[in-house]
């Protein structure tokens, strides 16, 4: 029947995914414009301990101020970038910008760490490891302050080359990350092998666990299977209080979501460490002005 039939031809021509992967390759060449012209901007989402409330750090996060299309989320340039290997130009100016507001941190909140997301495809370049070492010296920070956050589905298409690669970075001191976990299937052996410090639950096993008992006993393996491994676990995407009062409860380490706060502009993210500052003892660099 002719409705059967539409469906059919659909999935041999989809207009609408014509139409977007011809638009994604004007995206492509605007992205690496917007990387030479200012277009990309980092926002911060900062992250808190559920052991003490004290903000622990953040994550940044790419967003992109297009000309003409307004607002590009990441979660439509990334995967494209990715594909056409751009992403790597995106990763170094992130990383660039992560060192200067490590640096300001270095001094006045010593005790933050900074989260940069990579790609497997970063993974695959055998200089990655000489850019960040030198980007560290460069800005003078202490390497365990950087941590790098790699998707757990992409951890599964690594090479024998981008593990060694793990390796070099964590044995710098560097921190690593699985985010989006438990949306990958790595098998455990070989997690095991990886040398990664940080497990980053995915918000899917977050979302309105208190009504979830199923999720709420598979959340609870995730965090004691990362303790075992000594990592530190990391819950993604936390909305509620309720969702945060169960996380606690099953002994996750830091929450972030916008309970704690939504990604900030870099200017509203150091309003806001600022404040906190306040109430810290004040040392030496307290009143220093900002770079
Ligand atoms: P991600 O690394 O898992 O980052 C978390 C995403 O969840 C962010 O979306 C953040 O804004 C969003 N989020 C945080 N808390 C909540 C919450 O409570 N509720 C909900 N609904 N969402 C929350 P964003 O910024 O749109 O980024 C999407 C993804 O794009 C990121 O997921 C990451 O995989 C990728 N991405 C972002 N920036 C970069 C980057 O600089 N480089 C690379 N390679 N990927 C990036
Ligand atoms: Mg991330
Ligand atoms: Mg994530
Ligand atoms: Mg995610």
């Amino acid at each position: 029947n002719a409705a059967k039939q539409a469906a059919q031809t659909l999935v041999w021509y989809n207009p609408a995914q014509e139409a977007a992967r011809l638009s994604h390759l004007g995206l492509l060449s605007d992205l690496r414009v917007a990387v030479s012209t200012s277009q990309l901007q980092m926002w911060l989402q900062p992250k808190f301990s559920l052991h003490t409330g004290q903000a622990v750090g953040a994550e940044a996060l790419v967003r992109w101020q297009h000309p003409t299309r307004g607002f590009v989320s990441p979660a439509e340039f990334v995967p494209f970038a990715e594909q056409t290997g751009a992403i790597t130009q995106v990763t170094d100016w992130m990383l660039s910008q992560a060192m200067h507001t490590l640096a300001a941190w270095q001094h006045q909140h010593p005790e933050l760490s900074l989260s940069v997301n990579v790609s497997t495809r970063d993974l695959q370049d055998p200089t990655f490891c000489q850019r960040v070492l030198h980007l560290l010296q460069q800005h003078g920070i202490a390497p365990h302050h950087l941590r790098l956050e790699i998707v757990e589905s992409g951890l599964m298409q690594d090479t024998h080359a981008s593990i060694a690669l793990l390796h070099r970075l964590r044995s710098l001191g560097v921190q690593l990350s699985i985010d989006d976990f438990g949306t990958g299937y790595s098998s455990l052996a070989y997690l095991q092998q990886l040398p990664v410090t940080e497990l980053k639950i995915d918000r899917s096993f977050v979302t309105h666990i208190e009504d979830l008992p199923g999720t709420q006993r598979l959340v609870k393996t995730m965090i004691e299977m990362g303790h075992g491994m000594d990592l530190l676990v990391t819950a993604e995407g936390i909305e509620t209080e309720a969702e945060r009062a169960v996380l606690q409860r099953l002994g996750c380490d830091v929450m972030q979501g916008y309970l704690g706060s939504r990604p900030l502009h870099g200017v509203a993210l150091q309003a806001w460490l600022d404040g906190l500052s306040t109430s810290a003892p004040a040392g030496p660099d307290a009143h220093a002005p900002q770079p």
